[in-house]
């Protein structure tokens, strides 16, 4: 929880943050990982303004090769905070609001992680997958899948190539 009270109150006009939190659940595609959350909210003259910097690290299966890498994103959020929405139904998605002055800062943080992270985890742009004929990780080793497809003498040679 952020304790934006001193904030609310006029007593300071800026209150800063530094906190990490788990990506537990995340994405099913994510093992393990971790968000670090830097950020502030300002009080200019009356308008709240919430901005954080997300960084994040982990440990991904990639959609193409199945394997396990490390990964890494970036992403900046910013939100106005609003004390009280003047319409609740349409304003609740842009604002945030403190419940007792508090926002819930691991909540925002991992939401906001949610909505931006890639529809697919690749090891790399240029991960060549899975052989879909002979089941052989192209990122480790060759297969002669390819060349020999459409060529019906070659067919044969296929099972007694990839086996080598
Ligand atoms: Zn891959
Ligand atoms: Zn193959």
């Amino acid at each position: 929880m952020l304790d934006l009270n001193s904030l609310l109150t006029g007593e300071v006009n800026e209150i800063s943050f530094e906190r990490e939190y788990p990506l537990d659940g995340v994405s099913a595609d994510i093992l393990t990982g971790k968000c670090f959350a830097k950020g502030k909210c300002v009080n200019y003259s009356g308008y709240i303004e919430f901005t954080a910097d997300l960084f994040l690290e982990y440990t991904a299966l990639c959609a193409r090769c199945g394997e396990e890498f490390g990964g890494k994103g970036e992403m900046n959020i910013t939100y106005p905070v609003a004390v009280k929405l003047e319409n609740a139904d349409r304003d609740q998605d842009e604002y945030l609001v403190p419940e007792n002055g508090k926002l819930d800062l691991q909540s925002i943080c991992i939401s906001s992680v949610i909505l931006n992270l890639p529809i697919k985890f690749l090891c790399g742009e240029d991960c060549r997958g899975i052989c879909p004929d002979c089941g052989k990780n192209l990122n480790q080793e060759k297969c002669l899948c390819n060349r020999i497809k459409g060529d019906p003498r070659l067919e044969k040679l296929k099972d007694y190539f990839n086996k080598q």
